[in-house]
């Protein structure tokens, strides 16, 4: 069996490269790629293509999307080789162009804050520094992937959704480079997430000449959503969480509203509360279908199933821990609240690691940062996994 125990050369002097991958983790940043920038999206698209297009023998595509203008990158490096795994990554951010947060700065020399420096373009930073190291390792020919780089994670991944289905079919596992928790943890498991819209009609009527003749629609919403949020709190569903995140509707103070309308974010731990979840909001609501006068509709639904963590999985993590000692990182992983695309990997099958990303903290805030350090210590992470795979020193089982 060939041996793993000498570094190649290119993870070895990895941390050479801090200074050029800084200066490109800031290039990337300061270009906006809200999910809503389209403009932007585009841009950032060609940035990413610029380097991608340089691993050897890539075949890059800008892949169409139902429904967007916006594009997804798509790489193919052998793919004819015995052994295919998937890169999942994204590049849109959740601030969009209007967003005053818009500029890097380097708070310490090891502290960079900016948006998307951890969400995740430190982390598309880390999986393109980790495969430009281990294209030059003696085995990577064993290895062929598939990088794809969506414009829409932070909403939901819709339009990706059926490209990450796809491309689960046809690797053995999946990579996500999504990031690290602050301490340096990955992630083990994640809740599954969804949003649901609570529209209510009443009637309208005039608030002095005939209130008895007027449904109020905000009235009987404001009934219903405490109870919505008290879901938070059932023991069947250990775990859940539910925001009550937005609310609208009425117009003169002087009308009877007939309209009002709350969104919520709801986030599952096990598999099968989904289900549940959609059960108990049904039943909160279904009183007020009998109610004269009004009418309830529910809309939305959950986007992303738990991922829950499979033992293909515990074994690959076990590996990628070794790999982080021989870097003198002791590597830990937990459950966290929030989706990724690994969600939706997992349930359509393929098994894979998530939060191997920089390390970094204050996402979705205008305080996000990338801890400088990991962008490096994590691609050689990343890339000695490659590499050991590669040599066959990891043993893989099948898919599940
Ligand atoms: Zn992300």
């Amino acid at each position: 069996m060939p041996s793993t125990q000498t570094l190649p050369d290119s993870l070895h002097s990895l941390p050479k490269r801090a200074d050029e991958l800084r200066q490109l983790l800031i290039k990337w940043c300061s270009q906006n790629s809200g999910s809503d920038n389209l403009t932007g999206l585009a841009a950032m698209l060609e940035l990413l293509y610029a380097e991608f297009v340089r691993l050897p023998g890539a075949k890059v595509e800008r892949v169409a999307l139902a429904g967007t203008t916006t594009r997804a990158l798509r790489v193919k490096v052998r793919p004819a080789a015995p052994l295919q795994l998937f890169f999942s990554g994204h590049y849109d951010t959740v601030y969009g162009a209007s967003h005053p947060f818009q500029r890097c700065e380097l708070v310490t020399p090891e502290i960079l804050r900016g948006p998307g420096t951890s969400d995740m373009k430190g982390g598309l930073v880390v999986m393109l520094a980790a495969l430009q190291a281990f294209e030059k390792t003696p085995y990577a020919a064993n290895v062929g992937y598939e990088i794809l780089l969506g414009p829409d994670e932070e909403t939901g991944s819709q339009d990706t959704t059926s490209l990450l289905e796809e491309a689960a079919k046809h690797h053995r596992f999946g990579l996500v480079f999504e990031p690290a928790r602050a301490n340096g943890d990955l992630v083990k498991s994640r809740k599954g997430t969804g949003i649901f819209t609570l529209t209510c009609h009443g009637r309208a009527a005039h608030a002095g000449r005939a209130p008895e003749a007027g449904r109020n629609a905000i009235l009987a919403l404001c009934e219903i959503l405490p109870q919505v949020a008290a879901l938070g709190l059932d023991r069947a569903m250990p775990g859940v969480m539910v925001n009550i995140g937005k609310i609208h509707g009425g117009g003169a103070a002087n009308i009877v509203p007939d309209f009002a309308e709350a969104v919520i974010n709801a986030r599952v731990t096990n598999a099968g509360d989904d289900i549940l979840f959609l059960k108990r909001l049904h039943d909160i609501c279904t009183p007020f279908l009998a109610r004269e006068g009004f009418r309830l509709e529910i809309g939305g639904g959950f986007n992303r199933a738990p991922k829950i963590e499979s033992p293909f999985e515990t074994a690959l993590f076990g590996n990628w821990q070794r790999c982080g000692q021989e870097f003198g990182l002791t590597l830990d992983w937990q459950h966290v609240g929030g989706g990724s695309d690994g969600n939706i990997l997992a349930a359509a099958g393929l098994p894979n690691l998530d939060g191997l990303g920089c390390v970094g903290d204050h996402l979705h805030s205008p305080e996000e940062f990338c801890y400088l350090p990991s962008l490096t210590q994590r691609a050689q992470v990343a890339a000695l996994f490659l590499h050991r795979v590669a040599a066959g020193e990891i043993a893989l089982p099948l898919r599940p």
